[in-house]
């Protein structure tokens, strides 16, 4: 049949977290692959043993032609170091195109802006972490912790040098110049005719307030235990991501007495202090260094959001594919309000009824998936696709990352009907009944997903 299109999506299993799917359109008389994420959260010697397996993989199914497009969702490792520890093997593949955000581009203002306020609050936290080496308090220990993880230069998932590296690979990888897209952009698949596939960028937002809004208002997520536990953060971040000049924060100076200047102070201030110091609420320091660990955690979930969200649309067949990469709840709540630019364009409502493909958000988390999106995915052929395996030690650790969380992991259970398809391959045997005949094939490398009609 003339323009019968197959579309397979290859999801890689890192067995750790970290996303990178290849998606093949074939339509008979062309074909065209696209590589969305490749990265991988540890970056150890494993990891970069399967970025070969998986670089092979790529190889033999993209064959001389190479790669039609490369897209990277944002600057995390899980997303992108596959790009810096394959980069030789991406090289002599070949890349056609690569699709970064708006907010990679070099001469994009919003850009530089939203870049520069961000790299404030990092050497903020950063001068905070150091200004607590010296500190070996016992109860500082996951303060220190948190700042570790997120501002730590050689930290694993927050490398900048490492994901800037890969960023700077990707813009000069392809045969043709980088295109850096904006929600309500319309655009094609290279090699693949537009009538039968159509990309329609629906994130990162254009706009300040929605890419700092991380967590969901009320009504928005499934998990609101979870998310009531955040409820502050985003006026916390705009406290501090405001070009506050008091050096002093979070007290000025003529509300202090310096210990330093201890032996000059009064006899009844300091009987006070000796009085404060009994009783360790009045320590208010601690409580304050605790905002710095969720401001840590903060700066994690505001990279999220400036994912790049891509529906892909398979034209004839009324079909949605939707990859959302890590984006957070106020990336999802900016969708419903894009201006629309090229052809053709869908209402939200539309591509999110004809999702049947869903790239859930962010591992599982309960922030990455918007309860009023997900309502509106309906579709009766929808399946769920999470790169997350239970055995990886963020997972499993004392405090464990809920991924996927219970209550959103619940609902996609019931939406798709079991297919849920998990990089732990058990998950998936366990619903197989329920996916179509030859649709799912379970791979030690790969769990793959084919929509034909
Ligand atoms: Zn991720």
């Amino acid at each position: 049949m003339n323009n019968a299109l197959t579309t397979k999506i290859r999801m890689y299993r890192l067995h750790e977290l970290g996303d990178c799917f290849l998606l093949s359109f074939n339509d008979t008389t062309s074909e065209s692959h696209v590589l969305i994420d490749c990265g991988s959260f540890r970056n150890s010697n494993a990891s970069s043993k399967k970025f070969k397996e998986i670089t092979r993989d790529i190889r033999k199914i993209v064959g001389p032609k190479g790669i039609d497009l490369i897209v990277a969702t944002h600057q995390h490792n899980d997303h992108m170091s596959g790009f810096q520890h394959a980069r030789k093997d991406f090289e002599s593949i070949g890349v056609e195109q690569v699709f970064l955000s708006w907010l990679d581009d070099e001469n994009d203002a919003l850009a530089l802006d939203i870049g520069e306020q961000h790299n404030k609050v990092t050497r903020r936290l950063q001068s905070i972490r150091g200004r607590l080496k010296s500190d070996r308090r016992k109860e500082l220990a996951p303060i220190r912790m948190a700042l570790d993880e997120v501002v730590d230069e050689r930290s694993f998932e927050i490398d900048h040098s490492f994901t800037g590296k890969a960023t700077q690979f990707l813009k000069e990888v392809g045969t043709r110049p980088v295109q850096y897209l904006r929600p309500g952009q319309i655009v094609k698949v290279p090699n693949m005719s537009e009538d039968l596939v159509r990309i329609h960028v629906l994130g990162p937002p254009r706009n300040y307030k929605d890419i700092r809004s991380t967590n969901p208002r009320k009504g928005e997520s499934y998990d609101r235990h979870l998310s009531s536990i955040l409820f502050s953060i985003d006026e916390l971040n705009n406290a501090l991501s405001d070009q506050r000049a008091d050096p002093n924060f979070p007290f000025n100076d003529k509300f202090k007495e310096k210990l330093s200047n201890k032996k000059n102070w009064s006899k009844d201030t300091l009987a006070q202090w000796k009085d404060y110091n009994k009783e360790s609420w009045r320590n208010i320091d601690l409580d304050w260094l605790s905002i710095a660990k969720r401001f840590a955690l903060h700066l994690n979930s505001y990279t999220n959001n400036t994912s790049l969200v891509l529906a892909f649309e398979l034209v004839k067949l009324k079909k949605v594919l939707l990859f959302v990469g890590d984006a957070q709840a106020g990336n999802w709540r900016s969708w419903d309000a894009i201006d629309w630019k090229g052809d053709h364009p869908l209402d939200m409502d539309t591509l999110l009824r004809n999702t049947v493909f869903y790239k859930v958000g962010h591992h599982g988390s309960h922030n990455a998936t918007s309860k009023k999106a997900l309502d509106r995915m309906t579709h009766e052929d929808l399946v769920a696709f999470i790169p997350v395996n239970k055995k990886d030690p963020n997972l499993t650790k004392k405090n464990p990352w809920r991924m996927p969380a219970k209550n959103l992991y619940k609902a996609l259970d019931k939406k798709t009907k079991g297919r849920i398809a998990r990089m732990d391959e058990g998950k998936v045997q366990r619903k197989k009944n329920n996916w179509k005949a030859r649709s799912l094939k379970v791979d030690p490398l790969f769990v793959e997903y084919t929509i034909k009609d």
